[in-house]
């Protein structure tokens, strides 16, 4: 079998439903051998990640993915091999923080004048870090029966347009490359498709994410679907940038975006793993998983 990759992954940390620790077995379980840890904004749960791979046999890469204003929409940076102790980045993630705390308050106002009550408190619940984010307002309005599930909760609550609602104000495109290079990182844009941005758009956030030295495009994606994978596969071998692969994995809640199951790389790219010196490319040693950490999963 060959290497498995998966550059894309969130835990407790920001919206996550595993713990970091859990999210690394998990990975092992389904045979990947090198993992990403991709948090929102924060690099919290990065050690406890590091460490649990290091139990298990497989190579972790710190990661995060940074919340980007550019024009009107909101784009995810992947920043990938991140050292997580430079300042210029915690400083940058710090920021990004802040205003996701004061958005926090101000989609809980919104809500509340929609008759929707407590509904900070009941987000801050969900939240097992230091990272709040839409996912714990969903988790909440769904505990409260206002949707049934996280797409409805988003369709009806959270996006553009409806009552939850808050524009970003996130980095620039700039500054989030500028925080990852700091750290001696590599940029790729996550999820491309997702957008929704005009054929002649996405060419022009290639070429400015080119001119800021970004490395690579997401190419597959558990939120990419096949004929997706195809078109970014060829916008990615026509701009020269290096292509990534990476689940989006949230947790077992979400099944649409498993782990371990991700097609394969377009054989008319060039993968970030095959330049790459900080990822080791070898199959990870087989180590037998002790029966509880099957459990604790
Ligand atoms: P935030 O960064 O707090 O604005 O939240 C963005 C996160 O919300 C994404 O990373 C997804 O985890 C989740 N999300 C965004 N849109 C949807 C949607 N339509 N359905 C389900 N989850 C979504
Ligand atoms: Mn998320
Ligand atoms: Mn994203
Ligand atoms: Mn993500």
């Amino acid at each position: 079998m060959s290497v498995q990759y998966d550059l894309h992954s969130h835990s407790t940390a920001s919206d996550g439903s595993l713990s970091p620790s859990a999210l690394v077995r998990l990975a092992k379980l389904r045979d990947i051998d090198v993992l990403a840890l991709t948090d929102h904004d924060n690099i919290d749960g990065i050690r406890e990640a590091q460490l649990e791979a290091e139990q298990v046999g497989l190579q972790l890469i710190a990661g995060a993915e940074i919340s980007v204003s550019w024009g009107n929409t909101t784009i995810h940076i992947v920043g990938l091999n991140l050292d997580i102790d430079n300042p210029v980045l915690l400083r940058g993630l710090q920021r990004l923080c802040e205003f996701r705390q004061w958005r926090s308050e101000e989609i809980a106002r919104r809500l509340a004048k929609k008759r929707i009550e407590g509904a900070l408190d009941g987000a801050r619940a969900f939240a097992k870090g230091n990272i709040i984010g839409r996912v714990h307002f969903a988790r909440f309005l769904i505990e409260q029966g206002y949707a049934k599930d996280m797409r409805q909760v988003f369709r009806r609550y959270l996006v553009q347009g409806k009552p939850g609602y808050v524009p970003g104000d996130w980095a620039t495109l700039e500054e989030a490359l500028d925080w990852i290079h700091a750290a001696g990182g590599q940029a790729a844009i996550a999820h491309p498709a997702r957008y929704r941005l005009s054929a002649t758009r996405l060419r022009q956030l290639l070429g400015e994410f080119q001119e800021l030295r970004g490395s690579a495009l997401e190419v597959v994606s558990g939120s990419h679907s096949r004929d997706e994978i195809q078109r970014m596969a060829q916008l990615c071998s026509r701009s020269g940038l290096l292509a990534s692969a990476g689940s989006d994995y949230h947790g077992p809640e979400n099944p649409y975006m498993d782990m371990g199951k991700l097609p394969a790389m377009p054989v008319n790219c060039v993968p970030v793993w095959e330049s790459q010196p900080w990822i080791h490319a070898q199959k990870a040693q087989a180590v037998a998983l002790p029966a509880s950490a099957r459990l604790a999963l």
